[in-house]
């Protein structure tokens, strides 16, 4: 299988511009040569006139399983709305409304050019089987806690995850632990999942991580540390850490991560809605940390557009430090691609060059977003929405087109995560 994509505008990530009327040719899953009009042999032609093609968007911290919750519980406290409306009711879904609810979450993030997302929830087996369907790539991390004194069974269910999934369809599910939080995990269970990523999971983790002054104030309390400091206290910070969040990184804890394998991901519509505070993000690219962006899950944001996303982040931090150059438009965009996937562990992923993987997003220039054609960098992350994109590509094939989801019918998905929500409820 190969495609050719002729004659299309693409973003140049690290040279940081936009390149016209160029060829890119895809063999199998890999970006194989670019270039102006090349003589290939292509099984597929694809016209790129009046298209840009960007590499695919990388969400890196969501919670697909949580569609249900959208509009459900808004405009409470994080904390509150953890322990009174979203827990007691999530712990009433079962493996299949999962299964669903991540279709439904996934439709959402491929419909917004997003071709790689990162994942930390349970019954992950059915999520990983979700991803594998519609041929989006997928980091699954089981969310791991303590505090209901089932510690163990999860450690066991995780294990049996990785067996089965790791490196599943062609590399497109990539399998990690995710201790869900320093507030719901005992320091003997932290230390215990650190020791396991670094023995049996490749040594990525994925956690929440300095999210709340609650959090903050808690860990100061408990262990005389803030949170960045506690779990380097315990080891953690020898493993590839994906952190979401890190609304209230101090100085210090930049100092403590700067050298590390930390990945810090900037999720600003939940931090926003949630008032839980801002991400320093140009403190912390400054300080040359890598920094990812993700949606969080619908009930936190409320949708999985990362287009949105990139849009409210992108202006957000100009605000906050009253500096309009701040998180420049290029800054957002490293953040959904080459960024987060080197959060996310991929060392060939993230950019549109010879050899890497072959995960592309294509938008429609001949949108009023993109009219009239200034900068298209800028219009990308100030002026583009979801409607733009036209295509999505993974692993060599085309996953969206012309809009059109082609693993699934959409409007049946709708209509049972509605069924379903509406049995859920009654439960
Ligand atoms: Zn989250």
């Amino acid at each position: 299988m190969s495609i050719l994509l002729r004659n299309i505008s693409f973003l140049d990530i690290e040279n940081e511009e936009i390149i016209n009327n160029i060829d890119i040719y895809i063999e199998g899953n890999k970006i194989s040569k670019i270039g102006k009009s090349l003589d290939v042999d292509a099984t597929e032609i694809y016209n790129g006139e009046n298209k840009l093609v960007t590499p695919g968007f990388i969400n890196a911290h969501t919670h697909l399983g949580m569609s249900y919750f959208r509009n459900y519980a808004d405009d409470l406290n994080l904390m509150d709305w953890l322990n009174n409306e979203i827990w007691p009711i999530e712990a009433k879904l079962n493996a299949e409304d999962i299964y669903y609810s991540s279709l439904l979450s996934i439709i959402e993030n491929i419909k917004s050019g997003v071709s790689t997302f990162c994942d930390m929830y349970y019954e992950m087996d059915r999520v990983a089987d979700a991803c594998i369907e519609t041929g989006i790539r997928g980091v699954i991390t089981r969310g791991l806690t303590d505090i209901d004194g089932k510690g163990e069974e999860k450690l066991e269910e995780i294990d049996e995850l990785y067996k089965n999934y790791n490196n599943k369809s062609n590399g497109r599910v990539k399998v990690y632990p995710a201790p869900h939080a320093i507030y719901t995990c005992s320091e003997d269970f932290l230390k215990e999942i650190t020791r396991r990523t670094n023995e049996l999971y490749d040594g990525i983790l994925h956690v929440h991580l300095s999210e709340t002054l609650t959090e903050v104030n808690d860990c100061k309390k408990e262990h005389g540390m803030t949170p960045i400091e506690y779990v380097e206290s315990i080891g953690m910070l020898d493993s590839h850490v994906i952190a979401a969040h890190c609304t209230h990184i101090t100085d210090r804890e930049i100092e403590i991560v700067k050298d590390k394998e930390f990945y810090p991901v900037y999720n600003p519509s939940s931090n926003l809605k949630l008032a839980s505070g801002f991400t320093p993000v140009q403190k912390l690219l400054d300080n040359g940390i890598t920094v990812a962006i993700g949606t969080d899950g619908d009930s936190s944001n409320n949708n999985q557009d990362i287009l949105e996303e990139m849009h409210i982040g992108g202006i957000v931090n100009k605000a906050v430090e009253m500096d309009e150059k701040a998180v420049k438009a290029i800054e957002i965009l490293k953040m959904a691609t080459v960024n987060g996937a080197k959060a996310m562990g991929f060392e060939n992923l993230g950019l549109i060059k010879e050899g890497y993987l072959a995960d592309l997003t294509i938008f429609n220039l001949d949108s009023n977003s993109f009219t009239p054609r200034n900068n298209l960098i800028s219009a990308l992350v100030y002026s583009a929405n979801s409607d733009d994109v036209s295509c999505t590509i993974v692993d060599g094939k085309f996953i969206m087109k012309d809009r059109q989801i082609l693993s699934l019918d959409e409007s049946k998905v709708r209509k049972i995560v509605n069924d379903r929500w509406e049995d859920i409820k009654k439960r």
